[in-house]
């Protein structure tokens, strides 16, 4: 059974998202930026946080851990690599690991590069990437390497095409800038940066994201193809530096 998925924004431009079974009313929280919008959310809908899936240690992603898991009781789960940096954890996992939650499975894949120990949870149709696969973009490389940050992309990459990419932070519209900076020819991504445009005008959230669509028109997805190292100008480069490239350009820009 698919469960309900709820994005809620937080802070200025963080997201976190609600997962819940309306057959049992079990209800997961991905991310907590703040525990106060995440709670009103909640409680408007009558749900109880019983669980919380932290993708990385970064504050914007856990600074609301503590708060909803003294009003809520939730259980609290995050990477075993990160324990000593996360909140406290009542469930440790690794990459490989599978969760049953919310009348679903969740799969653990290790999404390292914005951090080492940043991971994403796969359900059927669904995947929480945070800040790793992002929304017409990528996470920046703080504590991995171009390379780790690629395979990390490359897993996000072979899920079914229809996966909905559930990201952590509304930076599409100056993400669609970058990408049409790199490839202007590419109508998928024009037609894009002009739904991205009225979405953001209206104040409607741009995440989640079909994988498919992010594999059409993210710059970072792309740099295995030969049109786009062409277009960078490194022709014949390796997928990992063709990205590297990318990224670099990416934190000028
Ligand atoms: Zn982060
Ligand atoms: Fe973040």
């Amino acid at each position: 059974m698919t469960p309900e998925l709820v994005t809620v924004p937080c802070l200025s431009d963080n997201y976190a998202y609600l997962l819940h079974n309306p057959g049992n009313g079990e209800t997961a929280v991905v991310d907590a930026p703040e525990a106060g919008p995440i709670a009103a959310e909640l409680r408007r809908r009558g749900w109880n946080a019983d669980l919380i899936l932290i993708t990385h240690h970064h504050d914007d992603h856990i600074d609301g851990v503590g708060e909803l898991r003294a009003e809520f009781g939730a259980k609290v789960i995050g990477a075993a690599a990160d324990a000593h940096r996360l909140p406290k954890l009542d469930q440790q996992v690794s990459e490989g690991d599978c969760l049953r939650l919310c009348g679903t499975s969740a799969q653990v894949l290790d999404v390292s590069g914005h951090t080492v120990g940043h991971i994403a949870y796969v359900m059927p149709g669904m995947a929480f990437t945070a800040d790793s696969l992002m929304a017409l973009g990528c996470g920046r490389v703080f504590e991995g390497t171009a390379p780790m940050m690629w395979n990390s992309l490359c897993k996000l990459a072979a899920l079914p095409a229809d996966t909905l990419i559930c990201s952590g932070h509304e930076y599409t519209s100056a993400n669609a800038r970058f990408a049409l900076s790199i490839e202007a020819d590419n109508e998928a991504l024009i037609a894009r940066a002009e739904d991205v445009r009225r979405a953001v005008a209206a104040g409607i959230p741009t995440v989640p994201s079909k994988l498919s669509l992010e594999l059409a028109t993210n710059p970072f997805l792309r740099a295995n193809l030969p049109l786009m190292k062409a277009k960078i100008g490194m022709p014949g480069a390796g997928d990992a530096e063709a990205f590297a490239e990318i990224r670099a350009r990416k934190d000028r820009f």
